[in-house]
């Protein structure tokens, strides 16, 4: 079974979510279990997390992600911004397990003129002292590839095995490779040769067992730029045959695959259709 799927909206209460994929023949969604763009995270009373069960359960969705908010920093050297990140990111771990989710997306930052070194190893710290806090009940940490843009670390698959070397419980971790952002980084996946390339080079590091997650993203910027421009599938620099690659490789075949893209004009539903047709599921 294909699962495939977008980030979906919660407004108006986390559970509505599935109804939104549903609509959309939804597989697999990914949320934000609170606003991306503030510290306080939404409180989940026991009934909500009754509400959204039951709607799951109810749904044709079968995986469901989170995503992070947009201010942690685990590697930052600011120790109040550190110890915020910290203590947001274990709440948001308590949180998605409270929701019964398999998977918390989340990017590797630091401060922008950090040696990469410190900022990396500072994340490993971070994540070692936010499981030492939370005991693993089902939620794994997902590291996101990013574009490298501002003070995101993990734009190389070396970086990403580095963090997970420095980390003691590292069954707890897998990683989601971005489309875009690989793109944005460098890995020329436009091309047969540079997606077999960028495999392989996964493969080699992090290897494909952590692969957990899939963000389906074209790219408005060009190859290299570390700029994070997310573009509707095919109508960006990767391209269409790009996706094709990636929907019928075979050892992606179980990876969750979700939309990032614009929601304008209902284009998820143009964006989902076109992957179904390329994966040769209409
Ligand atoms: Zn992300
Ligand atoms: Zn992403």
């Amino acid at each position: 079974m294909l699962l495939l799927g977008a980030h979906m909206s919660t407004a108006g209460g986390l559970h509505t979510a599935f109804d939104r994929g549903e609509a959309l023949g939804c597989t697999a969604i990914q949320i934000f279990t609170s606003s991306p763009r503030q510290w306080r995270g939404r409180k989940l009373t026991d009934a909500d997390v009754r509400e959204f069960r039951q709607a799951w359960d109810a749904s044709s969705c079968r995986v469901c992600l989170a995503h992070d908010i947009y201010l942690t920093r685990l590697g930052t050297r600011d120790s109040a911004i550190l110890s915020r990140s910290r203590s947001t990111f274990a709440q948001e771990i308590r949180t998605c397990q409270r929701l019964g989710l398999s998977g918390l997306v989340m990017h590797p930052v630091g401060d922008t003129d950090a040696d990469e070194d410190a900022v990396l190893a500072r994340v490993a710290d971070s994540l070692n002292a936010v499981f030492d806090e939370v005991p693993f009940e089902g939620t794994q940490v997902l590291l996101e590839t990013t574009a490298g843009q501002g003070a995101n670390v993990g734009y190389r698959f070396e970086q990403l095995a580095r963090i997970i070397d420095g980390v003691e419980q590292d069954a707890r971790l897998g990683i989601c490779v971005d489309t875009c952002h690989v793109f944005a980084a460098g890995y020329d996946i436009s091309g047969k040769t540079g997606w077999r390339k960028m495999m392989s080079e996964l493969e080699a590091t992090v290897g494909l067992a952590r692969l957990k997650a899939i963000h389906l993203n074209d790219s408005r910027k060009p190859l290299g730029s570390r700029v994070d421009r997310h573009a509707h599938i095919g109508r960006g620099e990767i391209g269409e045959a790009a996706f094709e690659r990636v929907m019928r490789d075979r050892r992606l075949a179980k990876i969750p695959k979700l939309l990032e893209t614009p929601k304008e004009n209902d284009m998820d539903a143009v964006n989902l259709a076109l992957l179904r047709k390329l994966a040769g599921k209409k």
